[in-house]
């Protein structure tokens, strides 16, 4: 059981990165979800899983495109055992025609952020004898997409972030890995439908067969309660010896 642990998700008010709170909740964990909005909804969502599963839970409103805010959310938080790096966008364009802020916003949020996080949370798991590092990257971080230059190059930068970060951290009670989910139908993956339309001139429906699921060997989402449920197992005691590598969720997508 992850009872007194504190677990900080980044990007967590949608998504994989709210169900990976749930799972984490779930397994007893004190959960901290974060977005960079501060609406009604976000506390409601907080209030809702300290509701039903018995912990505590806060919502803590930073910008993970902001260097300083993804350091602060930490420093608020005031303890943190379990760091989700979670938290991304995505923008899909032919790489001679990708917008730089697109670029810029896509390598802030989806790789920079985490650097951010885990330079503030590392000492404190030291302090408190134990840690858990858990990146959600992405079969693009192991393979590559035409017209996602900006995604694939982020998700590249994680994985190997990870890898040093365990070796740093090799001799000590933490580990740290990432994540590699295929296809999950999340906002984020909705959102692409329509640019990939029009990239690829083709159905809605042709499109999530024929493109999304097409590299996706068990023509299946993969669902949040999957992935939350991956991060409970590397939280775990079974997994104190995984460090610094990628676990695919991915219906068999890089076994192709
Ligand atoms: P989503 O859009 O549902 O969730 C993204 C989350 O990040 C949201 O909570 C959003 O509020 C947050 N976020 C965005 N910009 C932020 C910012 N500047 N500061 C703080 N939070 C911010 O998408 P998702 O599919 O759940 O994606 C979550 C993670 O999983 C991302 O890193 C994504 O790359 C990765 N991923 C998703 C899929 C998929 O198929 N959905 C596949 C592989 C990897």
């Amino acid at each position: 059981s992850l009872t007194g642990k504190t677990a900080i998700i980044t990007g967590s008010n949608s998504g994989i990165g709210l169900g990976v709170a749930w799972e984490l909740a779930r397994a007893g964990a004190d959960v901290v979800l974060n977005s960079f909005t501060d609406s009604e909804e976000d506390h409601a969502l907080a209030a809702k899983i300290a509701e039903e599963t018995g912990v505590k839970a806060r919502y803590i409103k930073a910008d993970m495109s902001d260097g300083a805010e993804c350091r602060a959310l930490i420093e608020q938080a005031g303890r943190c055992d379990i760091l989700v790096n979670n938290a991304g966008i995505q923008f899909v364009s032919p790489i001679d025609e990708f917008p730089v802020d697109k670029w810029n916003a896509i390598i802030a949020i989806n790789l920079n952020s985490a650097f951010h996080t885990t330079a503030v949370a590392l000492p404190m798991m030291r302090a408190a004898g134990w840690g858990r590092i858990v990146n959600i990257a992405s079969a693009h971080g192991l393979t590559a997409s035409p017209f996602k230059a900006a995604y694939v190059a982020a998700k590249h930068g994680i994985v190997g972030m990870t890898k040093t970060v365990a070796l740093e951290t090799a001799q000590e009670p933490i580990t740290a890995n990432a994540i590699c989910p295929g296809y999950v139908l999340t906002p984020l993956v909705e959102a692409q439908i329509p640019a990939t339309m029009k990239e690829y001139g083709m159905s809605r429906e042709d499109v999530i067969k024929n493109v999304m699921l097409e590299r996706q060997p068990s023509k299946g989402f993969a669902t949040v309660e999957q992935l939350g449920g991956t991060a409970v197992f590397l939280c775990s005691d079974a997994a104190a010896q995984i460090t610094g590598t990628t676990i695919s969720v991915d219906g068999g997508w890089t076994a192709m």
